[in-house]
């Protein structure tokens, strides 16, 4: 199985909540070990928890050295006071985490990655964005976003 099979999964799993989780973008979360999915959730309804938090419960310690692919860069803080995902992915020992598009929020894009790197995780950013823009309605929720960027903090 290939990073973009792997990506795809997420993007299938995402679909499921299409639409459902304002204010919040759906955002889907695999996560691979030794060649198998381990984990593999959605963004819930309502916006929370995040894909990643759901997908992590699911695999279990199985998540200690799995990749993760996520079809948006994961949150690095969270104004709720709870852990953010990049903080829980490291906390689970994820090695690796592959990334389709970066979070476009001037107050969050990159801060996800940075905390992820520095902890010594291979990030990489890019695999199939344009696809999964489309797929996923980004545009739209980026758009929605700027016009209500005081919200914004729903989103972290
Ligand atoms: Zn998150």
């Amino acid at each position: 199985m290939s990073d973009d099979s792997h990506m795809r999964a997420a993007v299938e799993a995402a679909r499921i909540n299409l639409g459902l989780t304002s204010p919040n973008p759906v955002v889907g979360c695999v996560l691979v070990r030794d060649g198998k999915i381990v984990g593999k959730a959605a963004t819930a309804a309502g916006g929370r928890p995040h894909a990643e938090d759901q997908a992590l419960v699911q695999a279990g310690s199985l998540a200690r050295g799995a990749t993760a692919y996520v079809t948006l860069e994961p949150c690095g803080a969270r104004s709720s006071g709870g852990v953010a995902c990049a903080d829980l992915l490291i906390a689970a020992g994820v090695v690796r985490v592959v990334v389709a598009c970066e979070d476009p929020s001037p107050f969050a894009s990159g801060r996800g990655s940075e905390r992820l790197t520095a902890a010594g995780i291979v990030v990489e950013t890019g695999l199939l964005s344009g696809w999964v823009l489309d797929s996923l309605d980004y545009w739209a929720w980026f758009r929605s976003q700027s016009l209500a960027m005081p919200q914004r903090t729903d989103r972290t």
